[in-house]
C-alpha cells in the first residue's frame, strides 16, 4: 500500500511521487491549505493538501487526529523560512493528489505528546495509543536489534536456539510459582518456569553442547519495585567448559552488542571477589562509575567511648565502616536528616558524621557530633579515610549486613545527588561468592541455585559449608546486575551432598528434581552457563527509567494488566471442569493485587 515510510522521505526524493500509509499525528488548516503532519513507526513527514485537488482537500478536512490515511502525491522541498532542520524530513514535504481515509479515530485517550499529563495507568489501560509514541516505538526498535544482534553472535558461535517447556514443573530459583491446574490429571498442577535451568542442563546431557534461548521466565515475588511477574532471559548453556571460558563468551557478546547497538567500545571487565565487593562497596553489584568507598575501622573503634560503634566493633557480625565523600561538607542539616532517613530503610539506626572543614586545625576544624568520642584515634582515622579540607565523613555500624546494606546505598544514592559519576559505562564480573547463606532461617539456602558447582571438594564442602565458595560469576554493569551464572555439578556425589547442606533430602529431591538427579547419572559432561535479564538490558542500553517502559505489555507493580484486566475470574464451569472450588467468592471490584 505504501511506497516509503513516513520517516525516510529527504531531499533525495524531491520531485518523486511517493505513498504514504499512516496516522494524522497533527492537522492545521492556514486559511486554505490544509497540513497534515503523518505518522509512522518512523517518523512524521509534513503534508500539504491544496483546493485545487479537491476531492484529496474534502477528504483531508475530514480528518482528525489519529485518523488511518493514505496520501499519494509529490515530494517537493518545503519553501525558504519554513525548514525545520531538527527534524529530519524537516527539509521537504508532500504535495498531495490523494488523500484516502482508511479508517476513522475516536478521540484519543490522550494526545500522543500530552502522555505525561495522565497517569501511568491510563497509558498502560490503553498500551496501544501510547506505544504509537515514537519514544515507546524506538525502545521497542532498539530491544529488536538488541535480540537480532545476540541471535547473530550466538549463532555465530556455535549455539543451537531451543525451546523448553512452559508448562513444567518448579525450578529451584528460589521464588514463588505461577501454577497452572491440570484439567487432565485431577488435583495436579504445572508450573511455569523461573528458567530454563533444568531444561538446558538435560541438553547438556544430551550432547546438543552449546544450547541458547530468548527465553520467558516467570516468578512470583513480593512487589519489589522495578520487577515483572514475566520477564525475559537471554539464556545459555554449554558443556566442556570452565568459567573462563564462559565469561569469554558472554563478554564478547555484550562487547559486541554495545558496539553494534550503540557504537559503544565497553572497557575492560575487572573481576571482583564477592568479598571485596562488599568491602568496598557494600554490594554485591557495585556501580564502578561512583569514586567512593567503604573504609573499614573496627579496630580503631573498639575501645571508643561510644558504644553505638564500640559494640559493633566488637561482635562477632558487626561491621564500622566509613564512607569519605570528597565536597560533602556543603551538605546542609537537612540534607544529612534526609539521608539519616534513607539509611534507615535499610535497618541503619542512625547516621554518624565528620565535616572536615580544615584538617590543619586539628580537632578545631572539624564538625561533628561524635568527634567528642574520637580523642586519640582520630588522626589515623581521618589518614585512614584520606580525608581533605571540605570533605564528609558518614559512619555505618552495626551488624556487617545492615553496614553494608545501609552505607552500600547511601553510596549510590551519594554519587547520584552529587553527579559523581566518573565515566559512562562501568562494567566487571563479581565472582567467588558463597555457596550458601544463612538467611536466619532453620536452613542453609543457596545462593546462586542447588546446582552450581562449589570449588572445594565434597569432604571440604562438608567440613565447613558456610565458607564454601561456588563457581559462579554476575556480570554486573553500572550498578545493575545483567546476568549471573554458574559451572553447574555433574558429578552425582557432589550433587548429593549439595543437597544434604540444603538440607533437602533423598525422598524430597527425587520429587522435585529426580530427572535432574538420574541424568547425571547417565554421563553427564562438565557444563556451565548464564543468563541475562533482557529487559534491565534494554532498559540501561536505552536509558529507560523502568522496565515497564522496555516491555510492550507490561504488568503493573501488582501483577496485573490492565488492559486486558488479567488476572480476572473464570467461570463456574471452568472451574468445575478443573475441579478447583475457590475457598472465598471473589469480592466484585477485588483487585489480583
Ligand atoms: N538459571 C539461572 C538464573 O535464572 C541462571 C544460570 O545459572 O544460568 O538465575
Amino acid at each position: 500500500m505504501r511506497s516509503h515510510y513516513c520517516g525516510q522521505l529527504n531531499e533525495t526524493l524531491v520531485d518523486q511521487e511517493v505513498t504514504l500509509c499512516g496516522w494524522v499525528h497533527r492537522r492545521r488548516d492556514h486559511g486554505g491549505v490544509i497540513f497534515l503532519d503523518m505518522r509512522d513507526r518512523d517518523g512524521i513527514a509534513q503534508v500539504v493538501v491544496d483546493p485545487d485537488t479537491p476531492e484529496a482537500f474534502a477528504s483531508a478536512d475530514r480528518a482528525r487526529s489519529e485518523f488511518v490515511l493514505r496520501i499519494r502525491g509529490r515530494v517537493r522541498m518545503r519553501p525558504e523560512g519554513t525548514q525545520n532542520p531538527g527534524m529530519p524530513t524537516g527539509l521537504i514535504e508532500v504535495l498531495a493528489k490523494d488523500v484516502e481515509v482508511l479508517n476513522t479515530a475516536a478521540t484519543p485517550p490522550f494526545q500522543l505528546d500530552e502522555h505525561g499529563k495522565v497517569g501511568e495507568e491510563v497509558r498502560l489501560k490503553h498500551r496501544y495509543i501510547d506505544l504509537r509514541r515514537p519514544e515507546m516505538i524506538d525502545k521497542l526498535r532498539l530491544r529488536s536489534r538488541i535480540t537480532h544482534s545476540v541471535r547473530a553472535y550466538l549463532e555465530g558461535e556455535g549455539f543451537l536456539d531451543i525451546e523448553t517447556p512452559i508448562l513444567t514443573r518448579a525450578t529451584p530459583e528460589g521464588a514463588r510459582d505461577y501454577l497452572v491446574p491440570s484439567r487432565t490429571h485431577e488435583g495436579q498442577f504445572f508450573a511455569l518456569p523461573q528458567s530454563p535451568q533444568l531444561f538446558k542442563q538435560l541438553l547438556m546431557v544430551s550432547g546438543l553442547d552449546r544450547y541458547y534461548q530468548i527465553a520467558k521466565c516467570f516468578r512470583d515475588e513480593d512487589l519489589r519495585a522495578d520487577r515483572q511477574p514475566e520477564f525475559t532471559q537471554i539464556d545459555l548453556e554449554a558443556s566442556f567448559v570452565d568459567e573462563d571460558a564462559i565469561m569469554g563468551i558472554t563478554e564478547r557478546m555484550i562487547r559486541q552488542l554495545f558496539k553494534d547497538v550503540l557504537d559503544v567500545e565497553l572497557p575492560e571487565f575487572p573481576r571482583m571477589p564477592y568479598a571485596e565487593a562488599m568491602r568496598r562497596y557494600g554490594s554485591d553489584k557495585p556501580d564502578l562509575r561512583i569514586p567512593l568507598e567503604l573504609v573499614d575501622v573496627d579496630d580503631l573503634m573498639k575501645d571508643v567511648d561510644f558504644k553505638v560503634f564500640s559494640g559493633p566493633a566488637r561482635a562477632d557480625d558487626g561491621r564500622v565502616a566509613a564512607l569519605r565523600v570528597p565536597g560533602g561538607a556543603r551538605l546542609t542539616r537537612k540534607e544529612i536528616d534526609e539521608y539519616t532517613k534513607f539509611v534507615g530503610i535499610y535497618g541503619a539506626k542512625g547516621l554518624a558524621w565528620i565535616k572536615v572543614n580544615e584538617r590543619a586545625k586539628g580537632l578545631e576544624g572539624l564538625q561533628s557530633p561524635i568527634v567528642k568520642f574520637m580523642d586519640g584515634i582520630i588522626e589515623t582515622l581521618l589518614d585512614r579515610v584520606g580525608a581533605e579540607d571540605g570533605d564528609i565523613i558518614f559512619f555505618g555500624a552495626d551488624t556487617a549486613r545492615v553496614v553494608s546494606e545501609a552505607i552500600g546505598a547511601l553510596r549510590v544514592k551519594l554519587g547520584e545527588d552529587l553527579e559523581l559519576y566518573t565515566r559512562e559505562w562501568a562494567p566487571l564480573w563479581v565472582v567467588d561468592f558463597p555457596m550458601f547463606e544463612d538467611d536466619g532461617s532453620a536452613r542453609l539456602q543457596a545462593l546462586h541455585h542447588p546446582f552450581t558447582a562449589p570449588s572445594c571438594d565434597v569432604e571440604t564442602l562438608k567440613a565447613n559449608p558456610v565458607e564454601a565458595l561456588s563457581r559462579a560469576y554476575d556480570m554486573v554493569l553500572n550498578g545493575t546486575e545483567l546476568g549471573g551464572g554458574s559451572i553447574r555439578i555433574h558429578d552425582q556425589a557432589m550433587q548429593r551432598a549439595v543437597l544434604d547442606v540444603l538440607g533437602i533430602g533423598e525422598e524430597e529431591a527425587n520429587e522435585k528434581f529426580g530427572f535432574l538427579l538420574d541424568a547425571l547419572k547417565f554421563g553427564a559432561p562438565p557444563h556451565g552457563g548464564l543468563a541475562f535479564g533482557l529487559d534491565r538490558l534494554v532498559m540501561l542500553m536505552t536509558g529507560a527509567r523502568t522496565i515497564r517502559e522496555v516491555i510492550a505489555f507490561p504488568k503493573t507493580q501488582s501483577a496485573a494488566c490492565l488492559m486486558t484486566d488479567a488476572p480476572g475470574e473464570v467461570s463456574a464451569e471452568q472451574l468445575k471442569e478443573l475441579n478447583i472450588r475457590l475457598r472465598h467468592k471473589p469480592k466484585v471490584g477485588d483487585d489480583a493485587s
